[in-house]
């Protein structure tokens, strides 16, 4: 019955995703650098047991990978603050959900195909957010981090005293400021006209948007 099925999409040039999106929930983390996307991940991943997948992060263990054909135009992207080419991203994040899947890890008390993913730091450009969408498993929403550059710029000064990033430094992070502004906020206002965003001020201390984030997480997975 399946070959008979792909055989049909084949033939009506339907695409299947690679991973059911009624078996498999995304959500999208988005909101500018030093946001709070990572931090806030974390917590969530304690409240729901979501699988954590953070782009950026799998683009740099990429960029150190010994014998990875993709390094320099990572890191060269990465310190620009330019967006790597999606087919890189794409392939890097449909490879750790598969492998999440296989090995149980794709949420606590999730197995059988089944799985929740926070996809963070993704997508940051339009091409991506369409591809992943169409070739890998639909998103059920884009959870937003919103506050000023002010704010971000803080964050990430502070924490590039001890991250180590190559990106975290006053040069890169005006330039990332740009990419975000003309590149990933049309992804997010994509979405928005979709009525898919639930958009949380991240202005304010840890505790204080951990809560609202919880509340808007319990509502779309209760949808
Ligand atoms: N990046 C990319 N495509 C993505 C996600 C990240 O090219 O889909 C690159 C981009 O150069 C970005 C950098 O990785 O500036 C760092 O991303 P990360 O999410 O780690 O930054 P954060 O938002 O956490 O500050
Ligand atoms: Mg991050």
């Amino acid at each position: 019955m399946p070959a008979i099925i792909d055989k049909i999409a084949q033939v009506l040039h339907i695409h299947k995703q690679t991973f059911d999106h009624a078996k498999v929930t995304v959500i999208f983390v988005l909101g500018g650098p030093g946001a709070g996307k990572g931090t806030q991940c974390s917590h969530l991943v304690q409240d729901f047991g979501f699988c954590h997948l953070s782009a950026g992060d799998l683009l740099r263990a990429e960029q150190h990978r010994e014998g990875s054909q993709f390094g320099e135009l990572i890191q060269n992207c990465i310190k620009e603050g330019t967006i790597v080419p999606m087919e890189v991203t794409v392939k890097l994040l449909e490879n750790a959900m598969a492998a999440a899947l296989k090995e149980g890890r794709a949420g606590d008390g999730w197995a059988d195909g089944r799985g929740r993913f926070l996809i963070d730091g993704f997508p940051r450009k339009m091409d991506q957010a369409l591809k992943f969408d169409e070739d890998v498993c639909k998103a059920s929403m884009v959870l937003f981090f919103s506050t000023t550059e002010e704010v971000m710029l803080a964050r990430l000064l502070e924490r590039g005293k001890t991250s180590g990033r190559e990106d975290d430094n006053a040069e890169s992070i005006k330039k990332r400021f740009n990419t975000y502004k003309e590149t990933t906020m049309p992804v997010i206002e994509h979405y928005r006209s979709l009525g898919n965003v639930a958009e949380i001020d991240s202005s304010a201390s840890v505790e204080a948007v951990h809560i609202e984030a919880k509340a808007a997480v319990q509502k779309i997975l209760d949808k």
